[in-house]
């Protein structure tokens, strides 16, 4: 679609607001339609009438450059993937039509939530589709395995380990068939090239500085592979246009977490939520100093830089858009820049409604206790995941194990997203009875939070407890019910929260996992997650009866996805 006909479907986009969060659900039969319906179509908008000409063209190029980054992470996910979604597109059968439904929610031929198992099986071209997604999926060589990787790590000097182990090199064969490093540059520069191109122009249409300064970094960074500077000018960034563009978040590589893949998410601000969440981000360096930790592993200086923002996503792409949809994140990952600036949280407001209306409204009917079940809310749910990312940016990340200066991510391997997920969670729930207690967020939340948490629990497990969140909320789940901080009324198979235990409960496992983040202790962050990352009986049966209850959200952009 060019930029000038996306401009006269924003201006439609605003009109239709009022019509936004709407849900159909489709009828059909077959069994990929029986994985569609577990993502409930919904409309998401934003409001572009406070834009100004310039960024409105702006937004209209940002859209094009979100298509090159979903190109970018077709690829990374797996050699073959670029391929299948071309046959995909060329299948007009029905069974085609439905499998690229499915392809286009997971951006893959795999499941998000079966436990990553495939969904099209048949070879494609006699081109078979492996039954699991690739561990490392395509950053690493498919036939290397971890040792392979782990002893040439040890043959290389610090510079090249440094790359091998960082966010933006792919692993590669050689002519020799030893191990090589790749730059994303140079690996994806048939797409980053033209992207960069896209947001230089971009960068000369919109009035606002920040936003024309990140722009033209990111367009740089794309180009020489060092995303520093452009990640700085990102955490600067003052705009009615909030895009996040680049290779982040680490989760898809499963063997060693180390790689990032790209998504971008693009936002308008929401400036009156900014405003308001602005309050709680003036206190966290009191709720540091208070975690329930050893004193000598809090941060006596959080970095100066915490900006929060509240914004509506109007197109997403690259791993934002796969399966299960994210409501809010934290940004970057890159140690260099949490050290010295902290990190930016960014809530996904129309999102996050979208997915309470769809989802937790109704599993909250099957799971609650009668009783308590009136008191589950929005506001608590938004402000939990505001506290969430809040979390994340405190307790320990640069940390010290056997004298060797490290962090907690390279410490907790393959398990550092889920532990680091489990410890945002439980924290918030700590950091907002703290900010409660203090008078500073209104008492009046506080049955309300811990019952819509408790009901949140299933929306996360149901996701499938290999992924980093519901492997992180089973963790809490269980160690919350030995506690007795949640009870299993066997009768009537409902879950309550016991409010006289909750708050310590909460308070102990926030202690429990802080201290082995802090230690690197990555062998007691195994033996947690071996005792209570399980699916007992109770919650079997009490997520088998939400089958019919849509998982999450399949996000439509109406006015910008008309080619889909
Ligand atoms: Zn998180």
């Amino acid at each position: 679609m060019t930029p000038k006909k996306l401009l006269v479907s924003l201006f439609v986009c605003v009109a239709l607001i009022e019509g936004c969060s709407k849900q159909t659900m489709e009828n059909r039969q077959s069994p990929l339609a029986a994985q569609i319906k577990q993502f409930a179509p919904t409309e998401l908008c934003g409001d572009t009438s406070r834009l100004s000409e310039g960024d409105r063209k702006a937004l209209a190029i940002l859209f094009e450059v979100s298509k090159l980054v979903d190109r970018i992470y077709t690829r990374q996910v797996w050699s073959g993937n670029t391929w299948l979604r071309e046959r995909l597109e060329a299948d007009t059968s029905a069974e085609g039509k439905e499998g690229l439904h499915l392809y286009n929610i997971y951006y893959s031929p795999w499941s998000g939530l079966d436990s990553g198992k495939a969904f099209i099986h048949d070879p494609v071209d006699h081109r078979p589709i492996p039954s699991k997604r690739p561990e490392g999926a395509d950053y690493y060589p498919e036939d290397m395995t971890k040792s392979e990787f782990e002893s040439w790590l040890k043959s290389l000097p610090a510079s090249e380990q440094k790359k091998a182990t960082g966010f933006f090199h792919t692993i590669r064969r050689g002519k020799d068939g030893k191990l090589k490093t790749v730059p994303y540059s140079e690996e994806y520069y048939d797409l980053l090239e033209p992207a960069s191109r896209l947001m230089r122009q971009a960068a000369g249409l919109t009035d606002n500085a920040s936003l024309k300064k990140f722009l033209n970094l990111r367009a740089e960074a794309f180009l020489t592979n060092d995303y520093y500077a452009s990640d700085v000018a990102w955490m600067e960034l003052d705009s009615p246009i909030e895009p996040t563009i680049g290779p982040y978040e680490v989760y898809m590589d499963e063997l060693f977490n180390y790689k990032a893949a790209f998504e971008a998410y693009i936002t308008l601000r929401n400036d009156e939520e900014t405003k308001k969440l602005e309050l709680y981000s003036r206190h966290l360096q009191e709720i540091e100093n208070n975690l329930p930790i050893d004193a000598k592993y809090r941060n006596p200086r959080l970095g100066a830089l915490s900006p929060i923002r509240v914004v509506d996503e109007v197109m997403i792409g690259g791993e934002a858009r796969s399966g299960v949809q994210t409501a809010a994140y934290n940004l970057p990952n890159d140690e260099r820049i949490t050290a010295e600036k902290g990190s930016k949280r960014v809530m996904l407001k129309n999102v996050q409604e979208a997915k309470f209306n769809s989802v937790l409204v109704r599993i909250a009917e099957k799971v609650l206790d009668a009783d308590q079940r009136s008191k589950l809310a929005f506001e608590p749910f938004f402000t939990h995941i505001l506290t969430h990312e809040l979390m994340h940016g405190l307790g320990p990340h640069n940390i010290t194990v056997a004298g060797k200066q490290t962090t907690v991510r390279q410490a907790m391997k393959d398990l550092s997203s889920a532990i680091e997920e489990a410890k945002a969670d439980v924290s918030g729930l700590f950091a907002l009875q703290f900010l409660m207690d203090k008078g500073i967020v209104d008492k009046s939340m506080e049955e309300p939070l811990y019952i819509t948490y408790l009901a949140g629990v299933f929306r996360s497990v149901r996701f499938g407890i290999n992924e980093a969140h519901g492997k992180g909320m089973a963790l809490q789940f269980n160690y919350l019910l030995d506690e007795g901080a949640f009870e299993y009324n066997r009768q009537n198979g409902t879950f309550r929260v016991n409010l006289a235990r909750i708050k310590d409960a909460t308070k102990k496992l926030t202690s429990v996992i802080l201290t082995l983040q802090a230690e690197g202790d990555y062998a007691g962050v195994k033996s947690l997650f071996d005792k209570y990352a399980v699916v007992r009986p109770e919650m079997k049966s009490v997520l088998a009866s939400l089958t019919e209850i849509p998982v999450d959200i399949e996000p439509r952009f109406a006015l910008t996805d008309k080619s889909r």
